[in-house]
């Protein structure tokens, strides 16, 4: 073995390896993130990313939705101060019904949610259209002033930096090899070696090929998103989740997401993508659509799984290996509360949730 060693070691600087490391580190323990590319390089890149409780057509609220966004809101104030510009907004989400028919099953749908104090609204079609004019909108809709809008790569940026200050280390562009010894895992970099008790895995889609995970039915989902520039200033700073998302990413630029491509070959944005989203675009806020040129385009593959939600615990043959994964198109609603929840399965034997727990994939 050699000199230094780690408790653990977690391949992956995305939102699942840095969320965890961050737990560990809070709870004592020693961590190395090992990172092939730069921090956020995988999914976690996304131009922005929306905490957004109220997901689907319906607007349905998000499995464990208050203990989730308690458990990031209270970590992006965490490590805010790691950051020489501001990363996230609470700036709310405004959903508009497009169709008479969706207006109905989200009135329905809100109806029979408790939602908490002060999370989520319904305003008429007038109210909705008073806040945003020129928004395309039929029946009324949802408004969700708690919503968030993340800048996801300045958020982990800052978390690494807060980590590393609390004595965890952070490697990136790393090459490395690792294998198994008696107590743990060896592993290799190209001028240094250091031992770790526990190998965790949180590579995103470098998962969905990796031969050591191939019993988990991991399911990549390609997704594209715009950046448009408007010829004028943006009137608004609320973000809108309607065919699909729309927000503000700084210099009046704004973000048009995304595309959902089960079957794709490519990880590369296309004229595919870019029609697409302008054509979503177009429908909810058309004045906009046609004073905006695209400025840049960006893929990335969200991994997700049978019942939609992610993967934590140990391999069921391997000793000391772990995987953290499959936060498909919440990682940022999930990353943080989840991470808690596998430090506390991790050190002190909590039991896991059994939606997320690895072992619903054991077929023995
Ligand atoms: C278009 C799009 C829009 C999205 N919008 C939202 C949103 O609004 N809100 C939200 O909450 N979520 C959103 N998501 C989902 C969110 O981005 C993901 O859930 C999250 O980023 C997944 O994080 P991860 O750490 O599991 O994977 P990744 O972010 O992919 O991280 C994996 C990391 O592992 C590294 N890696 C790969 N192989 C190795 C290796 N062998 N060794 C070391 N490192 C390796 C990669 O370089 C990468 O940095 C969106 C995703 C997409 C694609």
């Amino acid at each position: 073995m050699s000199d230094s060693s780690f408790d653990y070691c977690i391949l992956g600087a995305g939102l699942a390896g840095l969320s965890l490391a961050d737990a560990l580190t809070e709870r004592g323990r020693t961590v190395c993130v090992i990172e092939k590319n730069e921090i956020a390089s995988g999914a976690s890149g996304t131009p922005l990313g929306m905490v957004n409780p109220a997901t689907g057509r319906r607007a349905t609220k998000t499995w464990r939705a208050e203990q989730c966004y308690r458990a990031i809101y209270e970590n992006l104030w965490k490590v805010n101060s790691y950051s020489e510009k501001p990363f996230f907004k609470r700036n709310g989400v405004l959903r508009p019904a497009l169709t008479e028919k969706i207006a109905r099953k989200m009135s329905d749908q809100l109806k029979k949610t408790e939602w908490a104090d002060g999370w989520c609204q319904w305003l008429s079609k007038k109210e909705i259209q008073e806040k945003h004019p020129g928004i395309t909108c039929v029946d009324g809709g949802l408004w969700l002033p708690i919503g968030l809008t993340v800048d996801v790569a300045g958020y982990l940026s800052a978390l690494a930096r807060y980590i590393e200050s609390e004595g965890a280390t952070v490697i990136e562009y790393a090459e490395y090899e690792f294998q198994e010894n008696g107590s743990g895992w060896e592993i290799t970099l190209e001028n240094a070696g250091f031992g770790c008790r526990n190998l965790i895995f949180a590579t995103g889609f470098g998962m969905t090929t990796d031969l050591m995970w191939e019993f988990l039915p991991l399911h990549p989902i390609k997704g594209q998103m715009a950046i448009f520039r408007p010829e004028e200033p943006l009137s608004f700073e609320h973000s809108i989740s309607s065919l699909g998302y729309i927000a503000h990413i700084g210099n009046n630029e704004y973000a048009q997401g995304s595309t959902y491509e089960h079957d794709f070959e490519e990880l590369e944005p296309d004229e595919f993508g870019e029609e697409y989203l302008r054509n979503r675009l177009k429908r909810t806020l058309p004045q906009l659509e046609k004073t905006s040129t695209l400025v840049g385009q960006w893929a990335g593959a969200r991994i997700s799984t049978p019942n939609r939600k992610p993967v934590l615990g140990r391999h069921p043959e391997r000793n000391n290996l772990y995987a953290y994964t499959g936060l498909g198109s919440k990682g940022l609603m999930y990353g943080k509360y989840l991470a808690n929840h596998y430090a506390e399965h991790l050190l002190d034997g909590k039991p896991l949730f059994k939606e997320v727990d690895i072992k619903r994939f054991d077929n023995n």
